[in-house]
């Protein structure tokens, strides 16, 4: 995947805009570009109905913090427009526990990389599907959530073998090897589901980040694939600045 040199970003064209004595505010701007509540992606590039949901044994739970939800860079949210099982559980909202019914059972698995995580093998599954349930948030956030939920403390922990470095590209890392939420579970799904699972997982993933950094002006309209009827956008960005420069 090529980035694109030498061409204004999108958010130095914002941020010009919000320079200009003129602008007037913000909201009149996102009015613009709603967000898909499901996907998160900005309406006119919503994937959801992109996607067909796929079937498979594995029943995967994605507990993420309701802050990290509003992050456009958030993957886990993905989940349950991708698999026909997938969850998504929100912890940390004011005076609500997080609901963790349905998830304790000896065939419940943390997807985390832990200190006492075992390496996931296929051989997880010989006595049946499992249930893995994924922390989703920044690597600390995720680290500590185990042990905020004291219900799933005790569930034994699974880690990726290793593999490949991320194709994450929606926040600084400091370890290339480190994947976000949904590219952790495509992999786990590789080993539980075979390639054929992980590669859908991973298309969905592949399209969500590359919509996002066009949206950022971090990559071409072809490269991301960006229908022809929503290209116009970044033209819309020019003319407005140019009106409020006048
Ligand atoms: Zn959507």
């Amino acid at each position: 995947m090529t980035f694109l040199r030498n061409v204004r970003p999108y958010h130095d064209r914002v941020s010009a805009l919000r320079q200009s004595k003129k602008f007037i505010c913000s909201p009149a701007m996102s009015a613009k570009c709603p967000r898909c509540p499901k996907c998160g992606l900005q309406a006119d590039l919503c994937l959801c109905k992109l996607v067909q949901p796929i079937h498979v044994q594995t029943r995967v739970v994605v507990i993420a913090h309701f802050k990290e939800l509003a992050r456009t860079s958030n993957t886990g949210r993905l989940v349950p427009i991708c698999l026909e099982r997938g969850e998504l559980r929100k912890r940390g909202l004011p005076m609500q526990a997080t609901d963790v019914s349905g998830l304790i059972s000896d065939r419940s698995y943390w997807l985390y990389p832990g200190e006492e995580a075992q390496t996931l093998t296929p051989e997880v599954t010989k006595d049946g599907p499992i249930t893995l349930i994924v922390p989703d948030g920044n690597w600390t956030q995720a680290g500590k959530m185990r042990h905020r939920e004291p219900e799933l403390a005790h569930l034994p922990q699974l880690k990726l073998p290793p593999g490949p470095p991320s194709r994450y590209r929606l926040r600084k890392s400091p370890d290339i090897y480190r994947v976000s939420t949904l590219e952790a579970i495509a992999r786990a799904l590789g080993i539980l589901e075979g390639e054929e699972v992980q590669k859908a997982v991973e298309a969905v993933f592949d399209l969500m980040v590359e919509r996002t950094l066009w949206t950022r002006g971090k990559l071409d309209a072809d490269e991301a694939q960006i229908p022809e009827d929503v290209r116009h956008r970044s033209g819309l960005w020019d003319e407005l600045i140019a009106k409020m420069q006048q």
